[in-house]
């Protein structure tokens, strides 16, 4: 047993109600719910969070979550789908195994309330912002 609750989970060590296995990754169902359906979504291989992983294994994991995502609010009838990635335990990590959070939403009955402090904007902060943090195409 590894001491990763998610290595287990992949190893079917530990039980988990699984949605869909491939050779990269499995989506299984969060034990809380945060909304019905909420489903977490990892990368077989064990990476702390997505901060860790190089682009071939992020490309493999990602490339699922519209899918999975699709065939959740289809299923569930649900409006609306959010998705999550915590990374640290800053951001509200609480297993270092890299997880997407999917979080399927139904209006205002969900009872999960999502929102960001709004502030006027500043151009020329964020024109210097944008300066300090430009990336080069490869
Ligand atoms: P984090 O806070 O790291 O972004 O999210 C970790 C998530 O893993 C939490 O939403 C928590 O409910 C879920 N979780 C923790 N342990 C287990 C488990 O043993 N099985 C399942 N299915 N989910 C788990
Ligand atoms: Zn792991």
């Amino acid at each position: 047993m590894s001491d990763c609750i998610f290595c287990n989970i992949v190893a079917r060590e530990i039980p988990s109600s699984t949605l869909y296995e491939d050779e990269h990754i499995l989506a299984f169902l969060d034990i809380t719910q945060v909304t019905k359906g909420h489903t977490l979504v990892v990368p077989k291989q064990h990476f702390r969070n997505l901060l860790e992983m190089e682009e071939q294994a992020s490309a493999a994991l990602f490339s699922k979550i519209p899918v999975i995502a699709k065939h959740l609010k289809e299923q569930l009838g649900a409006s609306g789908i959010n998705l999550l990635s915590n990374m640290e335990a800053s951001a509200g990590q609480t297993v270092f195994h890299t997880h997407i959070h999917l979080l399927p939403r139904f209006d205002d009955q969900d009872g999960l309330h999502i929102s960001f402090d709004t502030k006027e904007p500043d151009f020329s902060a964020l024109a210097q912002l944008a300066e300090q943090l430009h990336m080069e195409a490869p």
